[in-house]
C-alpha cells in the first residue's frame, strides 16, 4: 500500500462527517468528543505519514496497512479527556492536550514527554491490535486496582511493548521507551522531578510508583519476579 491509500482510510470526526456511530461503536460512548479541526486532522496525519514512510519504521507499516486493509479507521478529537480507544474497535479519541502534557518514565531513568505520533499510534495498536494495556495477571482482564507485586505482573502491557519497538524503529533514542504503563510525571508532581535520571542513566525495564491504583498501596515489592529485570521503585507514602 502507499501511503495515500493508507491516509484514505483513515476519518477524522469533523472535517470527514460526524456521524453518530462510528465502525459500530457509538460516539457517546466515549464521553465528551468533538470535531477536529481540518489543521488537527493534517497534523495526524503528517505524524503519522512519518512513522508509515520512514524505511525502518516496519512495525508501524504494518499496523497501518493492517488497519486500511480492515476498513475504515476513525479518530475523533476528546482534547482535555484523554486520548483513549475501544480495543479492536478501528476507533480511537485523541486528546492534544495529553500529547503536550503526558510525560513517562523512560528506560534510563528519566522522564519524556510525549509525542503526537506516539499518542497517536498506541492509541492505533489498541484500535487496530485489539490489545489492552495493563491485564490482571490472573484474571487476565483490565482492572480497576494493580497487582503491582505479583511477580508475573507486566507493568507495561502489549500495547506499550509495541509502542517501544516501533519508537525503537523510528530512532527517538535508547531512553525514550517507556517502562511502567503508570509510571508518569503526573502520579506526584509535586515529588518528582523531570530534570535528572533517578538511575544517572542506568538502563532500567521496570519503573513502579506507588499511587491509589496499587492494590497494595505502601507495599511496593519486586523482590519475587524471576525475571532478572531492573527496576525502579518510588514510593511517596501515599494517602488516601
Ligand atoms: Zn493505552
Amino acid at each position: 500500500m502507499a501511503w495515500a491509500d493508507v491516509a484514505a482510510k483513515i476519518k477524522f470526526w469533523g472535517p470527514d462527517g460526524t456521524p453518530l456511530t462510528i465502525n459500530g461503536v457509538s460516539v457517546s460512548s466515549y464521553g465528551g468528543v468533538s470535531q477536529f479541526s481540518k489543521a488537527q486532522k493534517d497534523e495526524i496525519l503528517a505524524a503519522l505519514q512519518e512513522l508509515y514512510d520512514n524505511p525502518n519504521s516496519i512495525t508501524a507499516h504494518a499496523l497501518l496497512d493492517a488497519g486500511a486493509a480492515a476498513g475504515d479507521i476513525w479518530l475523533a478529537n476528546h482534547t482535555g479527556f484523554g486520548s483513549s480507544s475501544f480495543p479492536g474497535s478501528r476507533t480511537a479519541v485523541i486528546d492534544f492536550d495529553q500529547v503536550n502534557s503526558l510525560e513517562w518514565m523512560g528506560r534510563d531513568g528519566q522522564f519524556h514527554k510525549d509525542h503526537l505520533g506516539g499518542n497517536v499510534i498506541h492509541q492505533l495498536i489498541h484500535a487496530i491490535d485489539g490489545t489492552y494495556d495493563l491485564l490482571d495477571p490472573t484474571t487476565h482482564l483490565p482492572a480497576n486496582t494493580r497487582d503491582y507485586n505479583n511477580p508475573i505482573f507486566d507493568h507495561l502491557g502489549l500495547t506499550i511493548r509495541k509502542q517501544n519497538i516501533i519508537f525503537h524503529e523510528m530512532g527517538w533514542g535508547d531512553g525514550y521507551q517507556q517502562v511502567g504503563y503508570n509510571a508518569t510525571f503526573d502520579v506526584n508532581s509535586a515529588l518528582l522531578r523531570n530534570d535528572i535520571s533517578y538511575t544517572e542513566g542506568e538502563t532500567i525495564d521496570i519503573a513502579y510508583f506507588d499511587s491509589s491504583l496499587n492494590s497494595t498501596e505502601n507495599t511496593l515489592d519486586l523482590s519475587r519476579r524471576a525475571d532478572q529485570s531492573n527496576d525502579l521503585i518510588i514510593g511517596s507514602r501515599a494517602t488516601t
